[in-house]
């Protein structure tokens, strides 16, 4: 095996095997036909273009990203599969879809007519898939909307555009309270019902998907050609709800040792003095901060494991570095692994403690990952490549 370097300062390792067992895991529960992998959003701070490579292995033939940009850096990495671009593209750049081999969503009769006027300037036909809001509030044509047929027929007529796709999106399939189920019951009746009434006008379609990780998971009875999978893939659940199948934890968060320093007590660390020792103590300090991602509201609050123990942030976390608490913990010394986020030895922490700690969603805290950590890959007990965003 080559060697690969990278700056042992703070980095994310990213499982590929734990990818694998993930999707395996998700294609094993789905009823639906296949995956939709979603790597939006660097595959969601994991890297886009390894995790979208490691699952095109296992067979997945369709990616699914927030933007060209994104779809462009897909094919960088030469994965070769069909790509959807969920969101806005602007019309200007149709012919980029095309030469790309690009799926773009068409969300409106309006954008689907300009879209289809530059193709035809162009003399391409582009691939589409028309998105229906159901209930999401978000992008799409509206299904109960007095026009709705009309405006998909319309769209499926234009000589520049091939439909081959319709979809929707669940707002609330992560929520397990009584109005949340109906609501998601009621979307799912929305769309399927549209599907009837374009079908009556013998319209079909090769690409129909509705759910997302939790409807994927959690509604397992719809069965459609496609089911988009995002942050399951990464190991992380969509809700606080358990799982009907087991994901292991893609991305861990590393770093090391600094330094160590034995301080006396009434000494106060870090910017604005939120924390002072109150005895002596041994305190370590990491070169990680918020601008690798790693959110300031965990200041006084998250722990980090060093040597499989836990140790406490104390003081503000800064940009760059980070101090903990290591008097309970024998032995630390400078250039000892730290895990932020991960598993060392019997202890774990998890981006769900954190998100829990900042008010926020596990989602989130992954796409924050800065782009001054390093990926490193491991399969199969070793380092098979290692992404720096700041290549030198
Ligand atoms: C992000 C996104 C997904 C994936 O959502 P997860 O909850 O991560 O599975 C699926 N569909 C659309 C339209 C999205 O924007």
């Amino acid at each position: 095996m080559e060697h690969i370097h990278f700056l042992k300062r703070t980095w994310a390792v990213i499982d590929i095997d734990a990818l694998k067992s993930n999707y395996a895991a998700i294609k094993a529960h789905t009823r639906s036909k296949k995956i939709m992998a979603v790597v939006k959003a660097d595959g969601y701070g994991h890297g886009d273009g390894m995790t979208a490579l490691a699952l095109e292995r296992c067979g997945v033939d369709f990616f699914a990203v927030s933007n060209l940009d994104e779809a462009l850096m897909l094919r960088k990495f030469s994965v070769s599969s069909d790509i959807l671009i969920l969101g806005f593209t602007p019309v200007e750049c149709a012919s980029i879809l095309y030469r790309n081999r690009i799926t773009q969503t068409v969300f409106s009769l309006d954008y689907a007519r300009l879209l289809n006027d530059e193709c035809l300037k162009k003399g391409i036909t582009l691939d589409v898939h028309i998105k229906l809001d159901t209930g999401m509030g978000r992008i799409g044509i509206v299904d109960d909307s007095p026009n709705s047929v009309e405006d998909i027929v319309e769209i499926i007529s234009l000589k520049g555009l091939n439909t081959e796709g319709i979809f929707s999106h669940l707002s609330s399939a992560d929520c397990d309270d009584e109005a949340s189920l109906a609501y998601t019951k009621a979307q799912i009746k929305r769309y399927t019902d549209m599907l009837k009434r374009l079908e009556e006008k013998s319209i079909h379609f090769s690409a129909v998907h509705l759910q997302n990780s939790a409807g994927l998971a959690f509604f397992n009875d719809l069965s459609f050609d496609y089911a988009r999978a995002g942050i399951v893939l990464y190991g992380l659940a969509p809700s606080h709800m358990s799982l009907p199948f087991k994901l292991t934890p893609v991305m861990s968060l590393k770093s090391v040792v600094s330094l160590v320093k034995t301080v006396p007590a009434n000494t106060s660390i870090s910017y604005g003095r939120t924390f002072c020792s109150d005895r002596e103590m041994r305190i370590a300090t990491i070169p990680i901060g918020y601008a690798d991602g790693y959110p300031r509201l965990l200041s006084n609050k998250a722990d980090v494991l060093i040597r499989g123990k836990r140790a406490k942030i104390i003081g503000n976390i800064c940009m760059d570095q980070l101090m903990v608490d290591v008097s309970d913990i024998e032995g630390v010394q400078p250039l000892d692994e730290v895990t932020l986020v991960g598993q060392d030895g019997d202890s774990r922490i998890t981006f769900d403690e954190l998100a829990e700690m900042t008010g926020t969603i596990n989602y989130e805290l992954v796409c924050l990952i800065g782009k001054r950590v390093p990926r490193v890959y491991r399969q199969d007990g070793e380092t098979v490549r290692v992404l720096d965003y700041l290549d030198k």
